[in-house]
C-alpha cells in the first residue's frame, strides 16, 4: 500500500532510522519516542491492526515477537527488562494503521496498574 507510512518505511521508500530488516519484517526508531530505547517491530505484509490478522500470519507474528526479542537483547534491554505493546483499534490509542509491535525499555516504565492511573506509557 504505497499510501500507508509503514508499508513506505518498512521497503525503504520513506526515510527511518532502520534498525533491521529481513524479508518480513522491519524495526525501526519510534519518531516520538516515549522512552530511551523506542523501536517498532513492522511486518512488510500491509495489515492494519492485530484484530484485522487471520490464521496465515500466525508465523509472522511470532516472527515479530522473535525479532523483537532479539532486537531488545542486542540494545541490552533484556538485563533489566522491557516491554512489547500492540495497541489495537480506538481505546487502545492506535494511531498508525498498520500493525506495529512497540520494544521499550531503558528505564523503568511503570506497572500497568499506574498506567492505567493516568500516566503515560
Ligand atoms: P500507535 O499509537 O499507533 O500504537 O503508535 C504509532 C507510533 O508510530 C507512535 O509511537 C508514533 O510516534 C510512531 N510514528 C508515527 N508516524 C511515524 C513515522 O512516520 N516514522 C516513525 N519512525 N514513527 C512514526
Ligand atoms: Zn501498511
Amino acid at each position: 500500500m504505497d499510501e500507508c507510512i509503514f508499508c513506505r518505511i518498512s521497503v525503504g521508500k520513506s526515510p527511518a532510522n532502520i534498525e533491521y530488516s529481513d524479508n518480513d519484517v522491519a524495526v525501526f526508531w519510534d519518531i516520538n519516542p516515549r522512552a530511551p530505547v523506542h523501536l517498532l517491530v513492522v511486518p512488510k505484509k500491509h495489515i492494519p491492526s492485530v484484530d484485522d490478522m487471520s490464521e496465515v500470519d500466525e508465523k509472522l507474528f511470532g516472527h515479530m515477537i522473535g525479532v523483537a526479542r532479539k532486537v531488545a537483547k542486542d540494545k541490552e534491554l533484556n538485563k533489566d527488562g522491557y516491554r512489547l505493546v500492540f495497541n489495537v483499534g480506538k481505546n487502545s490509542g492506535q494511531i498508525v494503521d498498520h500493525v506495529h509491535l512497540h520494544i521499550l525499555g531503558g528505564q523503568p516504565l511503570g506497572t500497568m496498574n499506574e498506567q492505567m492511573n493516568g500516566s503515560q506509557l
